[in-house]
């Protein structure tokens, strides 16, 4: 099956292939780029964010076997920026030339239920949750977990789509007839303190790297800022991390993944979801650390030694959704007037409400400074134009 190319490390010079052609793969592509390496893409767009800065661009749906036999033929190994991918892609894709990190971790990933029932089985702390087939498990469910409870269709969910609260019984049909008939996940809400992330790596030899403890705001359920180091306790810190090495060993993961938790009121972490990739909250370790998320996913799926994740200053990173281009084109100049703060644009065509455009990173003596500077940047951006 896979050949010789699987022995020794994947130098530069090679190419390397990613599925999926966002903002992770764009990333990727400018740390892979900036190595030596060669990247091509495969998604169903064309001028696309990940696209515009690799060797080469495969528009092809994700189905279409053929063209993805034919891509994979032409790189050394294959990558992802997006876990969504269809098992049969990576099988076709996996008889060619490795995968990672492998189709088995995108398999318990890409599913949220699966990805519970793994967690819970293997003893990882999460929130109660049920499996929803119908009606009458619905309710069954919310008697056995209680109010409030969320429910989550079971796959392809991301940034909150595919889930909605229910607070009271009177919220309980209209999130049924949200779901459509999918199959779906009710999970306990989690009162919690804050949301924190660990994005880690783990190399082809089984080494470990991780970034520490993330702190994460969300709004609307979409990522709005991440703090690192997180303001939290350096022994829950240290727990955190210790999951997620844990989650990583037990999957078998080569490459970067990140951890999201809930960290409850009363102090205990709750993993809420795993991203098998670099992962928005890693963001700032592209100008804050020794070592980017992003090139240690490229030396973990390389099986070169990962990198230092030393992180040189304290961070907070901001995302720039579309929805800052309701009076016009953002003030760039404005934002880039902050001499601490860092503006990455992902290139895409079209801003819509809620599509993530870009981010800001800045970096302080303090995480405090740091957030501060960085919101004030991003106000800087959509301040009414004279
Ligand atoms: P997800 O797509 O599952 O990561 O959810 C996106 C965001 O929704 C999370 O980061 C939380 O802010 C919120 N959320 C999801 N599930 C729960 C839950 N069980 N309890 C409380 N908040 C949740």
């Amino acid at each position: 099956m896979v050949s010789a190319r699987e022995k020794g490390p994947i130098l530069p010079g090679a190419t390397i292939g990613v599925l999926g052609s966002g903002q992770l793969g764009r990333m990727f592509a400018i740390a892979a780029r900036r190595m030596g390496y060669r990247v091509h893409t495969l998604s169903p767009d064309a001028d696309t964010p990940t696209g515009q800065v690799a060797d080469h661009e495969v528009e092809a749906s994700y189905d279409d076997l053929d063209a993805v036999r034919e891509f994979a033929r032409r790189v050394d190994v294959i990558t992802f920026e997006f876990e969504n991918v269809p098992a049969a892609t990576v099988e076709a894709a996996a008889q060619i030339v490795p995968v990672r990190p492998s189709g088995d971790v995108l398999h318990t990933t890409q599913h949220r239920l699966r990805e519970k029932c793994f967690l819970r089985a293997h003893g990882f702390p999460v929130t109660e949750f049920r499996h929803v087939r119908s009606r009458d498990e619905l309710l069954s469910g919310l008697r056995e977990v209680g109010l409030p409870a969320v429910l989550k269709t079971a796959g392809y969910g991301y940034d909150g789509k595919g889930q909605t609260k229910i607070s009271s019984p009177a919220d309980i049909d209209r999130a049924w007839r949200a779901l459509g008939g999918q199959e779906a996940i009710l999970e306990a809400f989690v009162d919690f303190e804050r949301e924190v992330s660990v994005v880690a790596a783990r190399g082809l030899d089984g080494s470990f790297a991780h970034y520490g403890a993330i702190e994460n705001e969300h709004r609307h359920h979409i990522l709005d800022l991440s703090i690192a180091p997180a303001r939290i306790e350096a022994k829950v810190a240290r727990e955190a991390v210790e999951i997620s090495r844990a989650v990583l060993e037990e999957l078998k993961v080569v490459g970067v993944m990140c951890v999201e938790f809930f960290l409850a009121r009363d102090m205990r972490l709750l993993v809420n979801e795993l991203a098998p990739r670099p992962h928005n909250s890693g963001h700032f370790t592209f100008d804050a650390c020794l070592t980017s998320q992003f090139e240690q996913q490229l030396r973990a799926v390389c099986g070169l030694p990962l990198g230092s994740t030393e992180q040189l200053r304290p961070a907070a990173m901001a995302n720039i959704l579309g929805d800052l281009w309701e009076n016009g084109e953002p003030l760039w100049a404005a934002a880039c007037a902050f001499p601490n703060v860092k503006l990455h644009l992902y290139g895409k065509l079209e801003a819509r409400r809620g599509r993530k455009m870009g981010h800001l990173t800045a970096l302080a003596a303090d995480v405090e400074t740091a957030r501060n500077d960085v919101l004030a940047a991003r106000r800087c951006l959509c301040a009414q134009k004279t």
